[in-house]
């Protein structure tokens, strides 16, 4: 993934928008180091100041560029090889900050200009390499396929890629045209269009690398290989990539190819089709007229609102991830100073070995953290590390981790049935079975075996971390820490706090969150926090549309349609109807009529029909496969939704998800509407392209939103009744996000 910008926006937009056709050098060198080895071989260091990422941004471009020039002049030289001093990033990518908020024209020119820099460096007539230790990514390996020659570690840090479409636009530096030319269209295009990324070993499979070398001799190999070429290599084409790579062939794959594309993409990602439109045309072109097409497409996709969206994203976890409270008063008997300081998480006790206490477990050990797993006997313990264990085995057979690895983490978890003290546990989290009593008694348990600065938290999805924490002394310690199932998958935490919780106890949970390596979101507590919140009307909207007559086929697929990665009602069937049924009624005894239950869930559950894991539900459930059943038909009450088609099943259930994530924001349990996109997109899945159910309803019109919302009002049907915000931004006319947005 690329990296952003250290520079301030209006900086960059400034020097994007100044540059003249041929930039004067630089007057220094800041982000590229020349120097010439006794060989005469130049060696170029990228070494950004004050960062742990090299990017390519403007300066960087420019600064190339210039060390080209030298390059050229210095008869002398014999070869030039392009390295990283950073310990884990080769490249991570093109800066996103100014290629996101330049002016078209400045887009186009930052775009040709980097071409041209990289056209020159691949046209130099002395050999070439590239030495790759870490994140080689989008125009960081683009600058590598301008060389002859590619050497990488083998270390799981080195991630070779072009993720661009990822971001809603496409490789636009050479990469769209230089992959297939090395690689041969097929794989290429199958890197490109899945913005795929890829670990050395597979990098040299694949021949996006020439070979693997250890980082103690990256650079020594590639200064040898770079002296020993002598001149540079005239690479012959081998016959496979000539019998793909030209008119006839990329048209025939193009052909094929796109329909899938389409069916996969349902449309809506424009990346996709327009990469496989540009790749296919360019292999049977020349590099010249391949390049033109690149950065004709990348102005036109950057216009989408999909690549907007995308880059929204992606900014957003790049937020969580330095997620903070501002400091505040230091807790008495604290000092100021230990905000931030404290030693990481090194030992955890997780309570409740079930299905996400087994995953919580897993996820931590395989960070480094001493992990103790209770539950409440030696069966359930057992069926709990039999949990962990099969992550682990799932992990190996990825290559998440080598099996060495595997053994030494699940090493680090102790099942225990009785709990000692827990002193020196630095975090509890309880994820024991969702029962307000229950995990109140856990709780005072844990209050009288933990320290004093043990943090104690609970992974709950709806119940009241308010009322737990009230039911203690040390109530300032208890925080929500909310993993989503699978814990192993799903990147969003939401870190709930509440009006007890001390700031410092708050600010330790999210950077314990963050040191896990996941994104956090952070909540003030009310029942269901955001995701769980915003999603269950939505869901029960699916099922009460159902007992109205609704197909589960038309309800489903048109929210596949809209960009869900899951109809609803498969969605209920895959949590289980029983679980969704008890978070849906625990929201509705809080917001009552607005989330009443359809009672067609209770009836699958007393019938036994549990979804996947009883066999049925909504459908019949065969392995992977899910057909409609016939359980649920009984239930159905009448027909007065039979004739609402697609688009009215859909507009039903966005308006009440972006209803709902509007109350999130109008009552302050978030810090602003990008809190609940984010979330909801990272917990849900809610389409990315579209940028959260808020951005969504800006791109429709809050105006519009609300005028369809008292429509149905006016049907009768009181629960889609707009929230005060959404009324009052109809009424002026406003937007959720402000006009000039602080990210795009
Ligand atoms: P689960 O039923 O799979 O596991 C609960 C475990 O807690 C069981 O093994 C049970 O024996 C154990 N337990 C019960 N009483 C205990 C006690 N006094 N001490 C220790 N262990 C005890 O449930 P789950 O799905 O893992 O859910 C656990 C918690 O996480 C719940 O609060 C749930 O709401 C929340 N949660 C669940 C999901 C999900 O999708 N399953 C997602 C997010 C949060």
């Amino acid at each position: 993934m690329s990296t952003a910008t250290l520079l301030a926006p209006e900086q960059l937009k400034l020097d994007v928008m100044n540059a003249p056709q041929s930039p004067p050098a630089p007057r220094e060198f800041k982000n590229l180091h020349r120097e010439v080895t006794a060989d005469a071989i130049a060696v170029l260091t990228f070494d950004r100041p004050d960062s742990a990422a090299n990017i390519f941004d403007r300066a960087t471009l420019e600064e190339l560029n210039a060390h080209l020039d030298a390059i050229e002049r210095d008869s002398t030289l014999r070869g030039v090889v392009l390295v990283s001093a950073k310990p884990g990033i080769f490249i991570a990518g093109a800066d996103l900050h100014s290629l996101s908020t330049a002016p078209m024209n400045a887009l186009r020119e930052m775009v040709e200009f980097g071409q041209r820099v990289f056209s020159r460096l691949a046209a130099l007539p002395l050999p070439t390499a590239a030495a790759i230790h870490g994140a080689c990514l989008g125009g960081g390996f683009e600058v590598c396929l301008a060389c002859d020659f590619r050497f990488a570690t083998p270390d799981k840090a080195t991630k070779l890629g072009l993720p661009e479409v990822l971001l809603g636009i496409l490789p636009a530096w050479g990469g769209s045209t230089r992959l297939p030319r090395l690689i041969g269209l097929p794989k290429a295009l199958d890197l490109i269009l899945a913005g795929k990324t890829v670990v050395s070993k597979q990098a040299l499979k694949l021949g996006m690398v020439d070979d693997l070398v250890p980082n103690e001799s990256l650079l020594t190999v590639a200064l040898a290989k770079v002296a020993k070429a002598g001149r540079k290599p005239h690479r012959v084409t081998p016959l496979e990539i000539k019998a793909t790579n030209n008119i006839i062939a990329g048209n025939l794959i193009s052909m094929l190819t796109q329909p899938k594309l389409f069916k996969k993409t349902r449309g809506h990602y424009p990346a996709v089709l327009k990469a496989l439109e540009v790749v296919t045309l360019g292999v049977g072109r020349s590099e010249e007229r391949a390049l033109k097409l690149e950065a004709d497409a990348i102005c036109q996709l950057a216009q989408t609102e999909a690549a907007k969206n995308l880059i929204r994203v992606f900014f957003l976890q790049e937020r969580a991830k330095k997620l903070t409270l501002e400091p505040g008063r230091p807790r008495p008997g604290h000092a100021a100073a230990d905000v931030g300081v404290r030693a990481p998480v090194k030992r955890a006790t997780v309570i409740g070995a079930g299905v996400m206490g087994a995953g919580i477990a897993q996820w931590l050990a395989a960070r480094g953290v001493s992990v103790m797993l209770r539950d409440i006997n030696t069966d359930a313990v057992g069926r709990g590390m039999a949990t962990v264990g099969k992550l682990f085995a799932d992990g190996v057979k990825r290559r998440t981790f080598t099996p060495v690895e595997a053994r030494a983490a699940m090493d680090k978890i102790s099942p225990v049935v009785e709990l000692p003290s827990l002193r020196r546990a630095d975090v509890v989290i309880e994820a024991a079975v969702e029962k307000m009593d229950l995990k109140k008694d856990i709780f005072r348990k844990l209050e009288q075996l933990a320290g004093p600065d043990t943090i104690l938290a609970t992974n709950t999805s709806a119940l009241s971390v308010t009322e737990l924490a009230e039911s203690l002394i040390a109530r300032e310690r208890v925080v929500g820490i909310h993993f989503f199932n699978p814990v192993h998958r799903m990147q969003l935490v939401e870190v709930i706090h509440t009006p007890h919780t001390d700031a410092e106890v708050t600010r330790r949970a999210l950077k314990f969150v963050q040191a896990m390596g996941k994104l956090p979101v952070l909540v003030k507590d009310s029942p269901g926090f955001v995701v769980n919140r915003v999603l269950m009307p939505y869901l029960v909207e699916a099922a009460r549309l159902f007992e109205m007559g609704a197909e589960v086929m038309d309800l489903d697929e048109a929210m596949l349609d809209f960009g869900m990665p899951m109809g609803p009602l498969r969605l209920v069937d895959e949590v289980g109807t029983d679980v969704s049924l008890h978070v849906a009624e625990t929201l509705a005894s809080h917001y009552h009529r607005r989330m009443a239950v359809p009672e067609v869930l209770s009836k699958l559950v007393k019938g036994g029909h549990l979804g996947r894991k009883s066999g049925e539900g909504f459908y019949i459930h065969q392995g992977k496969e899910a057909s409609v059943g016939e359980a649920a038909e009984r239930f159905v009450k009448d027909d007065s939704a039979a004739n609402l088609d697609r688009a009215d099943l859909t507009l039903r259930m966005v308006l009440l998800m972006v209803n709902e994530a509007a109350r999130c924001v109008e009552e302050g349990i978030v810090s602003g509407p990008e809190d609940v996109d984010f979330a909801m997109i990272m917990g849900a899945g809610f389409a990315p392209f579209r940028g959260g159910p808020l951005r969504h309803a800006d791109t429709v019109g809050v105006a519009n939103v609300v005028r369809a919302m008292n429509e149905l009002v006016d049907e009768g049907e009181e629960r889609f009744a707009p929230c005060a915000l959404l009324k009052d931004l109809a009424a002026k006319d406003g937007k959720l996000y402000p006009e000039k947005g602080v990210l795009i």
